[in-house]
């Protein structure tokens, strides 16, 4: 038994979708980012992040790019009095072509949500992830976690235009971050109170 956590997916989610994020100088933190990972950190509940960043594997820009994104999202966070515990990220090409093998890291897959379990000691079953695309939220299933689609990012044209192609339809659908953050708090307090 561990901990629960609760996962975030980083573009689209915790920042702006810009294409690839292929400079540092990209990086766009929503301005109601910082209030809802800090809720999640007064509750000392782990804030995970796991994003899929196959542009490293595209030779689109260099995993030293990723890094130094993730240190300004945390040091940006920091202004805001908030943290995130530790950021998973998949480097590598989605199955295709020259890349017929899929990793087991990349997102539906769930290989940064059981190493995060590992190292953190987390109990997947009691945890939720956040995301704006529908891979967030099979992977979520997959790993038996909860799940909210934030309608930031792709979760709008997601909602409104593809809702039938869906694998899986997320436990919630939430304006944004700060939102779904109030929506998972509820339900833990909920539990809490059982
Ligand atoms: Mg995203
Ligand atoms: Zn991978």
């Amino acid at each position: 038994m561990g901990q629960r956590a609760v996962f975030l997916d980083r573009d689209g989610t915790v920042n702006r979708q810009v294409g690839y994020p292929n400079h540092v100088s990209r990086l766009r933190v929503y301005p109601f980012t910082a209030e809802a990972i800090r809720k999640v950190n007064d509750r000392g509940i782990p804030v995970i992040v796991v994003t899929n960043q196959s542009g490293v594997a595209r030779g689109l820009y260099p995993e030293s790019v990723v890094l130094e994104t993730n240190e300004a999202l945390q040091a940006e966070l920091a202004e805001g009095g908030a943290r995130i515990d530790a950021i998973y990220y998949c480097p590598h090409h989605p199955t295709a072509g020259d890349h017929p093998t899929p990793c087991d890291c990349r997102k539906p897959a769930t290989g940064m949500a059981e190493q995060a379990a590992r190292e953190h000691g987390l109990d997947l079953g009691r945890s939720f992830l956040v995301g704006d695309s529908p891979s967030d939220i099979e992977m979520a299933v997959r790993a038996g976690m909860r799940s909210v689609l934030v309608l930031t990012g792709y979760g709008l044209g997601e909602a409104t235009y593809r809702r039938e192609q869906w694998k899986n339809e997320p436990d919630c659908i939430s304006e944004n971050l700060n939102t779904a953050v109030d929506w998972i708090l509820s339900r833990i307090d909920e539990e809490n109170d059982e």
